[in-house]
């Protein structure tokens, strides 16, 4: 198979495609929130506060400006800050840890499950401290982190007293489920991202805070608003972090479909996992680990695949050359960031072997909804070419 530079470029998130399907619906709604006025925490944002908390499985829904945001006023209504430390994972967005320093609390970071990718449970206990007052897991990729295990050990903590929140990143998981629960329920307070590419996303910044607690639910409130409940009366230093109605309109649109959207990249993942099975076989490529559990469901934020270190860059430029895009999500683990050594939370490299392997390892292949089959065809056809050819060549003469 040759790309010939005619076939159009498969993009690893194509938000035109689906702009199409929604535009007849968006348009005129967002034209009714324009001629009404009313920009924010109005009507829209109410509703879709709602819908998204029954989504979840959460009592609560407090719309905000970004993911970032929202993790940030999570933290801050647990009365996170200077002193505190709270335990996260490095193979993550940089704004899980921004959110815990602009909290004034201090990042410790832990390994992760090598088939999950996600927080390792059994490293968490050996690195509480006196001072840690939250676990900050993330669902990477669309997969809930093992809240259950999470759980167990913070009701153990507590019952010696300890005080420590269990807080969900679940900016990359919006519908995924673990122990038949939705994410954003599983913990005490989460926070999910709106960022356009995410599987929810808006068409600008915004984010939702969900929670069961109703009194951290109301600090939340009470902190995207300047620490108001009525206005011009401020009982809180908060900031100003309220989600708009032109943004509530386009995630409520989405929200109708998104269950749907979701069923489709787990299909998507399937045909992906089929077609690469032959060469998961020959150990060219490792595909993405999912718990064998039906009540444990992955929703694909991306579909990332391993490969060996040394190939890496040959196959991520092989599929280039035939108009497939791939990305790295993350090429730098967050404890080896200039960033994270700034703030004191930066480790020596090999601190970290799982996440550190993982990060030279994996590739990001196109997913998205509107993906076609005939288009993870084009992109398991090219990644066939590439890998063969690389192990004709590596495997000695006859
Ligand atoms: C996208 C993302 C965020 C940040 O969300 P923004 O809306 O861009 O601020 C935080 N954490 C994770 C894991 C993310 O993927």
């Amino acid at each position: 198979m040759h790309y010939n530079g005619t076939e159009p470029t498969i993009q690893l998130v194509d938000l035109q495609r689906q702009y199409e399907t929604l535009r007849d619906e968006l348009l005129p709604a967002m034209d009714d929130v324009l001629k009404g006025m009313h920009l924010n925490l109005g009507p829209n944002v109410q509703a879709f506060e709602k819908e998204f908390a029954a989504f979840c499985g959460a009592a609560e829904g407090i719309g905000v400006g970004s993911g970032t945001d929202a993790l940030y006023l999570a933290l801050r209504a647990c009365e996170i800050g200077p002193g505190d430390e709270v335990i996260t994972v490095a193979n993550t967005f940089i704004a899980t840890v921004e959110a815990i320093a602009m909290a004034g609390a201090h990042p410790v970071f832990v390994d992760v499950d090598p088939l999950t990718q996600t927080m390792d449970v059994a490293q968490v206990e050996a690195a509480i401290t006196p001072r840690t007052r939250a676990l900050l897991p993330v669902h990477l990729f669309g997969q809930a982190a093992d809240m259950g295990a999470l759980r167990d050990l913070v009701a153990a903590q507590r019952a010696f007293g300890r005080n420590l929140w269990l807080i969900e990143d679940a900016s990359q998981a919006h519908g995924a489920t673990d122990g038949g629960k939705g994410v954003g329920a599983l913990g005490d307070i989460a926070a999910f991202s709106l960022y356009y590419s995410k599987n929810l996303g808006a068409y600008g910044e915004a984010g939702i805070v969900t929670t069961n607690n109703p009194e951290l639910a109301d600090r939340v409130r009470m902190l995207r608003d300047h620490g108001s409940r009525e206005r011009y009366y401020h009982d809180l230093i908060g900031m100003n972090s309220r989600l708009d109605e032109l943004q509530a309109v386009v995630v409520r649109t989405k929200l109708r479909r998104l269950e749907e959207w979701n069923k489709l990249r787990r299909a998507h993942a399937a045909a992906y996992d089929a077609r690469l099975a032959d060469l998961v076989a020959d150990g060219l490529i490792e595909i993405p680990y999912e718990r064998p559990d039906p009540l444990h469901r992955h929703v694909y934020y991306t579909y990332v695949v391993q490969v060996a270190a040394e190939a890496r860059e040959m196959l991520r430029e092989a599929l280039s050359t035939y108009g497939i895009a791939t990305g790295i999500h993350y090429p730098l683990p967050l404890h080896l960031q200039q960033a994270c050594s700034v703030i004191g939370c930066g480790l020596p490299p090999g601190s970290l072997p799982v996440t550190e392997r993982l990060a030279d390892r994996i590739l990001s292949l196109p997913m998205f909804p509107e993906l076609r089959d005939d288009e993870i065809a084009r992109v398991c056809d090219a990644i066939h070419a590439c890998l063969h050819q690389k192990s004709e060549i590596a495997s000695p003469l006859p």
